[in-house]
């Protein structure tokens, strides 16, 4: 099973993604985190990928195309989820033409829809672990202790790009470079467009029915 899961910042993706990995044996392809790991890592991509996290704004498609190509060229046979790539019609073609040239397809496309009112609030509560990538929110989902992950104990912190000045530039990067791509991947079948309110556990319950996964 392979999955492209797009929608906007704060919709859900990566919540989801691990849940479909916990419970399959996919492989989770998420741009985002392979950015922040290259941060991190102090690598070369991580030099160039920093100024355009930490501003909410894409990073170039070149790089990003180049990222993905090397992560599925990695797979051996392994199903993929695709979270937060494609983000543009540019990528999304690229794509199309990497997944030709490797034999491989896509079974679903889905779309996490959550309105832009409860966005905000998803985002700036937002908390990550440092250490293992745990997703927490201040009110929904808090750690057990303040700052510490209930997973490996590491320290739980705020991403800098879920602060509000810079969840503005990413919303308008979504709006103008991702959302086309609903009318794109419409066009191409097989899209499956979910509601991303109410818990984890609700959208993973729709998201499992609708692409025929176990719940
Ligand atoms: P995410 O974790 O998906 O919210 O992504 C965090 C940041 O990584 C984005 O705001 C962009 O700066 C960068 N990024 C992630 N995926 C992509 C992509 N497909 N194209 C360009 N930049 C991306």
């Amino acid at each position: 099973m392979n999955l492209i899961l797009f929608g906007p910042p704060g919709s859900g993706k990566g919540t989801q993604s691990a849940l479909l990995i916990e419970r399959m044996q996919m492989k989770q392809i998420s741009t985002g985190d392979l950015f922040r790991a290259a941060i991190k890592n102090g690598t070369p991509l991580g030099k160039e990928a920093k100024g355009y996290l930490d501003a909410g704004k894409l990073v170039p498609d070149s790089v990003t195309i180049g990222l993905v190509e090397e992560e599925l060229n990695k797979l051996n046979g392994q199903g993929f989820i695709l979270d937060g790539f494609p983000r543009n019609v540019v990528q999304a073609e690229a794509l199309g033409g990497l997944l030709k040239t490797l034999g491989l397809k896509v079974d679903y496309t889905t779309f996490l829809e959550v309105p832009t009112s409860l966005l905000l609030g998803r985002l700036t509560g937002r908390r990550v672990c440092k250490n293992c990538g745990t997703v927490y929110h201040i009110e929904s989902k808090p750690s057990k202790v303040e700052g510490v992950c209930d997973v490996c104990g590491g320290q739980v912190v705020q991403r800098p790009d879920d602060k509000e000045e810079v969840i503005s530039t990413r919303l308008e990067a979504y709006e103008q470079s991702t959302r086309p791509l609903k009318d794109y991947y419409k066009a191409k079948g097989n899209y499956v467009e979910l509601d991303g309110t109410g818990t984890s556990e609700e959208v993973y319950a729709r998201l499992a029915k609708a692409v025929q996964v176990k719940r």
